[in-house]
């Protein structure tokens, strides 16, 4: 060995400066052109062709629009890290850059996350440095990370095309994580505690409804009485749902939170179908299961009170996110080096937020999932922007890069260490067990004929 680990980590984190132009112009571009889960063929096209400049083979397809690159191999074999991105935008329709047929946008600032995926890549490969190292690196661009457009995404499963809603739960059921042993990525956020860099922090878990209500359509005004307002029962759902709130215990951070996605066809019709989309997040999956009981029953009684029918889809949504605290403490000690102490935060562990199927990865290996400034605006608000690609982009990249580095640096082998002390909630087909024995298809009748 004839470079010391240190001096390593300095030549990789200068060729990702070196070409931190490349690096932001691709992540600009792919907000450019913002599409949402297993719809971004563009974007994979683009993750593809950036592959391609760096000479690093992949294979495509990986859950509909998924790219994963060929190993970055080091000079012996070790395990293998991927470095993932995540392909996919939001909808949000009054947002000033949101695709004007589609309404896709990246308000959630994945764009970021792929531009410092290929950062660690580019560094590791046009420096050589992953020759000295004991293991591998994989950059991972997957697909529909956002739960949104159930409906889409129902119909994607009942086609056989998808058996799990969100794209690391399909890429686990798949086998696309078989021989990857251990996660990062890296979030854009807008919150100012976050600072520059930050890590620690966990997730909520969740489950997907989707909900019908069949009624039976009539006219408005000359015979309402004939009708069966699906509208109505699905009023009676929703408020139901609400009046559940004050037997949530603030402990389980518990949301419950949906939209109408179908109201009726048109005013002078009794509304004969209408759907809803919601979703159930808690600090644990067995909250989550209890909270889901009570949704279902409000669900129902709308339906009873109307006289109509509901079917109710439940689709198994993420596990809660638990970050590997040694791999954690590596990462911030390399984002001191990269932006300052001071300019990093560490989150305490019991920190809760949104959701991520970064969650589910993290029941059977593990993983991390810092966060990096340069955000603006509210996430998935109409005023989000990336101000400030270099700490969106390429701070989060060295310090991924650097956190390689340390856990395959031969002479500690820390990877290793970490996997033989770190024990999963699940193997991988527990994870698949538990997730189909999350999903629900039922029908309730209460419509006379
Ligand atoms: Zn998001
Ligand atoms: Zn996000």
């Amino acid at each position: 060995m004839n470079i010391s680990k240190e001096e390593l980590k300095k030549k990789v984190s200068e060729e990702i400066d070196n070409n931190k132009d490349k690096l932001i112009n691709f992540s600009k571009d792919i907000a450019e052109n913002a599409e949402t889960g297993y719809r971004e063929l563009k974007t994979s096209t683009k993750v593809k062709e950036i592959f391609k400049s760096l000479n690093l083979g992949y294979t495509d397809g990986h859950a509909i629009t998924g790219v994963k690159s060929e190993p970055i191999k080091g000079r012996s074999d070790g395990p293998t890290i991927a470095v993932i991105g995540e392909l996919d935008g939001l909808i949000v329709k009054d947002h000033p850059l949101a695709d004007l047929k589609t309404s896709a946008v990246h308000a959630c600032g994945h764009n970021c996350q792929l531009g410092s995926m290929v950062g660690v890549g580019l560094g590791l490969i046009n420096s050589g440095a992953s020759q000295y190292l004991n293991g591998n690196v994989v950059l991972f661009a997957v697909p529909a990370e956002e739960t949104i457009e159930n409906e889409f995404r129902i119909n994607l499963i009942d086609e056989g095309k998808l058996g799990f809603m969100s794209g690391k739960q399909e890429l686990i059921r798949i086998g696309s994580f078989d021989n990857i042993d251990s996660a990062m990525l890296s979030h854009a956020t807008t919150n100012p505690e976050d600072k520059d860099l930050s890590v620690g922090g966990t997730s909520l878990g969740h489950v997907v409804k989707y909900v019908e209500f069949h009624g039976r359509a009539s006219h408005a005004a000359g015979a309402p009485y004939a009708g069966v307002n699906a509208l109505k029962a699905a009023n009676i759902a929703m408020m139901a749902m609400d009046l559940q709130r004050e037997s949530f215990k603030d402990e389980d951070k518990i949301r419950v939170h949906g939209i109408l996605t179908e109201g009726g066809t048109a005013t002078n019709s009794i509304p004969s179908i209408v759907k809803l989309e919601w979703r159930i997040r808690g600090r644990t999956i067995d909250i989550v299961n209890e909270v889901n009981e009570k949704i279902d029953r409000s669900l129902k009684a709308g339906a009873m009170a109307m006289g109509a029918n509901v079917r109710i889809r439940s689709i198994a949504g993420n596990l809660p996110m638990l970050q590997n605290k040694d791999i954690n403490d590596i990462y911030a000690k390399n984002a001191y080096q990269v932006v300052g102490e001071g300019n990093v935060k560490v989150h305490p562990d019991d920190q809760s937020g949104g959701s991520t199927d970064m969650g589910d990865l993290s029941q059977i290996m593990p993983i991390i999932h810092p966060r990096s400034g340069g955000a603006i605006g509210v996430g998935h608000g109409n005023d989000y922007y990336i101000d400030d690609y270099y700490k969106s982009v390429i701070n989060p990249a060295k310090s991924m890069a650097m956190t390689v580095i340390d856990l395959l640096w031969p002479e500690e082998n820390r990877l290793k260490e970490i996997m033989n002390t770190h024990i999963p909630n699940y193997t991988k087909d527990q994870y698949i067990n538990l997730q189909e024995k999350r999903m629900g298809n039922e029908f309730h009748e209460f419509m006379k004929s």
